[in-house]
């Protein structure tokens, strides 16, 4: 019944079987389900890149509509009586799919008409839709355009019909794709714009689609897939992006037209926020090192250990100053991050240590990823709580390793 019409919604249909059938995902997990065949239906199944229908049989819920061959295979979730049964698609759903559906014709159709770029698939997701486009990168002009030309045949509110023929007498009246298929075909005349062998269910004329929006394209294998949107979805996605707009407006203080200048300017901050901080923090490091080294305990052989469980330091400066510390003469420095668990090992090569293997020792008992040399390296422990614990362990590493 779709095939001749597709906005009927209600229709009265006799149950020529009820079955018992595969479970399925339900809204509270795993259910029973039924399959249900009837002598005609309203109900879409899914086909040609198009979902299928959701609906009621009587009291029962169509929660899959398979296309099964000569059969249409309703899945339902009780079991339905033998005899007549009222069935009732669910019409926003399906009224959906017919927006997408048909404006997938309608801007496919421009692709090709404009910029010679065919269409090899299509898919009709539940966000957005997507046509592969087959040869060069589409450019943002030509993605522009092929939505501006598609709209305008919508604006136009062109009459939309269902052509009968076979193969040849389709592709004397210049039909769009090639198909293998012999026997009578089903094709649809979007007036001036497209005619295209398709089974799938579409509005009566353009107007209906609404409006089209090009949301995005990306190489995928050897085609360009192009995201859109119809209808309905067009009218949430494009209110959707202003209200994120509107929160950015507001954080950021700006008008509308100013936000991209407004995030320019605030990457350039941040980029040179960064760049004294850590100018700042090499300054810090150089004082600050020579003061720790010239602080520390000699031990034995005359090496020096500046060891530092550090709390609220800039994670930055863990390197700057473990460096400057260690350019001093037999000094070696550990320094780790009690927060974060970050850690920085380095050493003067007078002071004769193995730090790798002090640190791989160390990660033996306190997991963490890292490595280095003999005379830096550095770590992240799993557990940021090991921090003290796993200092101590390598404080005792450092005082048992035999200078060389
Ligand atoms: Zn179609």
């Amino acid at each position: 019944m779709y095939y001749d019409d597709a906005y009927l919604q209600n229709f009265d249909a006799r149950v020529l079987s009820c079955s018992p059938a595969e479970p399925v995902q339900g809204a509270s997990g795993i259910q029973p389900a039924w399959e249900v065949l009837l002598d005609q239906t309203a109900f879409y199944p899914s086909s040609g890149g198009q979902p299928n229908d959701l609906g009621l049989l009587g009291e029962a819920a169509v929660v899959d509509v398979r296309d099964e061959g000569d059969e249409v295979a309703h899945i339902v979730d009780r079991e339905v009586a033998k005899g007549g049964v009222k069935g009732c698609v669910n019409w926003p759903r399906r009224f959906d799919h017919m927006q997408q559906h048909t404006g997938q014709h309608l801007l496919s159709a421009m692709f090709q008409e404009r910029f010679g770029m065919p269409t090899v698939s299509f898919h009709l997701g539940e966000e957005i839709c997507t046509i592969d486009l087959h040869g060069r990168e589409p450019s943002r002009d030509e993605l522009i355009g092929a939505q501006r030309a598609a709209n305008k045949a919508i604006f136009e509110d062109r009459p939309i019909s269902v052509r009968y023929g076979t193969r040849e007498q389709l592709a004397g009246l210049g039909v769009r794709k090639e198909v293998e298929r012999e026997g009578l075909l089903r094709a649809i005349e979007i007036e001036g714009a497209d005619l295209q062998p398709c089974g799938g269910t579409h509005v009566k004329s353009t107007g209906q689609i609404g409006m089209i929006l090009v949301r995005g394209c990306s190489k995928v294998r050897q085609d360009w897939r192009v995201e859109f949107v119809c209808g309905k979805r067009a009218e949430q996605v494009a209110t959707e992006d202003f209200e994120r707009e509107r929160v950015l407006m507001k954080s950021l203080g700006c008008a509308l037209e100013e936000l991209p200048a407004a995030v320019e300017r605030l990457a350039a901050e941040r980029d040179g926020n960064f760049k004294s901080l850590r100018a700042a923090l090499q300054q810090l490091a150089t004082v600050w090192g020579s003061q720790l080294a010239l602080n520390a305990p000699v031990g034995e052989n005359g090496v020096r250990v500046v060891s530092m469980v550090m709390q609220g330091t800039h994670p930055e400066l863990l390197q700057p100053l473990a460096t400057e510390i260690a350019k001093n003469e037999r000094t070696v420095a550990l320094l780790i991050l009690e927060e974060s668990g970050q850690l920085v090992f380095a050493q003067n090569p007078t002071a004769g240590k193995d730090l790798g293997g002090v640190l791989k020792s160390m990660l033996a008992a306190h997991p963490g990823k890292g490595g280095g040399s003999k005379d830096f390296v550095r770590a992240k422990l799993a557990e940021a709580g090991a921090s003290a614990a796993a200092m101590e362990m390598a404080k005792r590493l450092i005082a048992q390793v035999k200078g060389e």
